[in-house]
């Protein structure tokens, strides 16, 4: 099937089911992206700064960027332009220097704090406990040019479903404990990205509002090392 055909099919299936689509075209072309919109998709997930703000300048300017990778905070300056929506905040830091680069550019930039579910030690996040305390410190209440739309979540990759299913349950109970304790008021406070090609359909029962599919619409990831 081409791009456009999966696409298509996963469009259909999670839009019937109000569950937002972040098409992950890290490491695939530019001219994939361009077949991808074609075909009608607007939001794409890049997790390398550079290779994203090269699309960024050479693809339509109506894409909604999403940075899904860990974010160092030098880098921040380079997205910050044009960025929809930052899924991977995961310190206090981070989130510093993005308001501070969201003001350089008289806006407010939306972020999902990424939160650690996997019983990996490779994947980047924030500890429970290290989010609460984020979202309770005073550093955090003065930021105005980031909100908070959101948690984040990579599970485990393992064939184990009873395992996936947990890590996402996780997810959901801090969403839910998150949400009624700091944005009772605040609608924006909605998202829960959690699903990617192998986990998507787990996920989604387990209450995710977005979903990030690579291969499974683009197949092989085919660049190695983004040159700019
Ligand atoms: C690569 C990536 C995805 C997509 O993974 P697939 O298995 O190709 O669907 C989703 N989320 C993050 C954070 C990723 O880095």
């Amino acid at each position: 099937m081409s791009i456009a055909d999966n696409l298509l099919k996963y469009k259909s299936e999670l839009e019937e089911q109000g569950i937002k689509l972040v098409a992950v075209s890290k490491h695939q072309p530019a001219e994939a992206v361009l077949e991808a919109y074609n075909a009608g998709q607007r939001v794409f997930g890049e997790n390398l700064v550079q290779e994203m703000a090269d699309k960024q300048a050479q693809l339509p300017s109506d894409i909604e960027w999403h940075l899904i990778g860990h974010l160092q905070t030098n880098k921040v300056k380079y997205i910050a332009p044009f960025v929809k929506l930052i899924e991977s905040v995961d310190s206090l830091k981070l989130l510093k220097e993005i308001n501070k680069q969201a003001l350089k550019n008289n806006r407010v930039i939306d972020c999902l704090l990424q939160i650690y579910i996997a019983d990996e030690d490779t994947k980047f996040g924030l500890g429970f406990d290290e989010a609460i305390e984020l979202l309770r410190s005073d550093e955090f209440q003065e930021l105005k040019n980031i909100r908070i739309t959101g948690l984040m979540g990579i599970a485990t990759n393992t064939a184990l479903e009873g395992q996936t299913k947990a890590e996402f349950q996780e997810l959901k109970v801090l969403f839910d404990g998150i949400k009624v304790s700091f944005f009772r008021k605040e609608e924006s406070f909605k998202e829960i990205s959690m699903g990617m090609s192998s986990d998507y359909k787990l996920a989604i029962e387990q209450g995710s509002t977005m979903v990030r599919i690579g291969s499974n619409i683009f197949g092989k990831r085919v660049i190695k090392h983004w040159k700019a």
